[in-house]
């Protein structure tokens, strides 16, 4: 079922509405609550949610007969639904940043409303997931990422089968995310972290919504799922397990690199190029062996940007 989490009106044109889906079994708050495109220009996971209740609505209908949703799913495919329309990350009237607007009010301005409806929507789930990619610059490995985890959070982070997982702790600057905010309640919280943004990357939003579909499985609200583990292992790194290479000169960086390979130490992994001459002024070598995690997708650099993160597994 389709409704509005949330209707506005605006001074000077029509009014807009942030829409969500229920899916499932009614209920008194939903089993799993998924959010995405809290930032605007974060496309990946805005198309990995409305694919996904595309799916789970065609369950419902009967279309997949072997599979059965026993609880009741919440998801949010667009926060900022303003911002998904012009390409912009900040709410586009006041630019403010609706992750940094946490945990809202009812009476305050836009954007701490719209902070507020998505708290009380989704802060008693379960299991809460919300989804980010990195910036229009630089692509993440698809991956799991934990803020001051609990240790069943730790073992439910390997049910969605991702790569990675990245632990760091909880930020004591930016105490008004939405991730903060869903911490105080119990249940459960996950962040995604999903290629680039600006861009939908087919190949990362085919896996994660796989990973999505085997995670309702596996926690047993999606029933018929086949839930075999997929192959590949799953690491779990830490802040310290993380290298990083920064531009030593400015140029024109260029890379064939996938995220996701595992690299040995020295390894080229692209080329910075005088943007004039086209002459190569710096081979960019991974510094340790280890998984390609994080790389920069703009080709123009100046002095001190990061350019790669290779992890060390731990
Ligand atoms: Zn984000």
């Amino acid at each position: 079922m389709k409704r509005n989490l949330l209707c506005m009106t605006a001074p000077v044109r029509d009014g807009f509405d942030i829409p969500c889906h229920e899916i499932g079994p009614a209920s008194a708050y939903p089993a799993v609550a998924l959010v995405a495109g809290l930032h605007g220009d974060e496309i990946n996971g805005v198309f990995i949610l409305s694919r996904l209740a595309d799916f789970l609505n065609n369950v419902e209908e009967g279309k997949y007969p072997e599979l059965r949703l026993v609880r009741r799913v919440l998801i949010i495919p667009a926060v900022n639904v303003l911002g998904v329309n012009l390409r912009t990350r900040t709410w586009p009237f006041d630019k403010t940043d609706i992750n940094r607007m946490f945990p809202g009010s009812t009476m305050g301005e836009t954007t701490q409303r719209i902070a507020y409806a998505v708290l009380e929507a989704t802060k008693r789930a379960d299991y809460r997931i919300d989804l980010h990619t990195a910036s229009t610059d630089f692509e993440e490995i698809p991956q799991v990422r934990l803020h001051g985890p609990t240790e069943a959070e730790r073992q439910t982070a390997r049910k969605f089968g991702l790569p990675a997982i990245m632990e760091r702790s909880l930020s004591p600057v930016f105490t008004t995310t939405m991730m903060c905010s869903w911490k105080v309640w119990p249940g459960e919280s996950f962040l995604l972290r999903i290629g680039q943004g600006g861009t939908v990357q087919l190949n990362h939003c085919q896996r994660v919504f796989r990973a999505m579909v085997s995670f309702l499985g596996r926690i047993g609200v999606l029933e018929g799922v086949d839930i075999a583990l997929e192959d590949e292992e799953i690491c779990h790194f830490d802040k310290a397990s993380a290298f990083r290479v920064y531009a030593e000169k400015a140029g024109t960086f260029v890379s064939d690199s996938q995220v996701g390979r595992w690299v040995r130490a020295g390894q080229e992994l692209g080329y910075i190029y005088d943007s004039f001459s086209g002459n190569v002024i710096e081979k960019v070598v991974a510094p340790i062996a280890g998984l390609l995690t994080g790389i920069r997708r703009h080709p123009l650099l100046f002095e001190g940007d990061l350019i790669l993160r290779v992890n060390r597994k731990v």
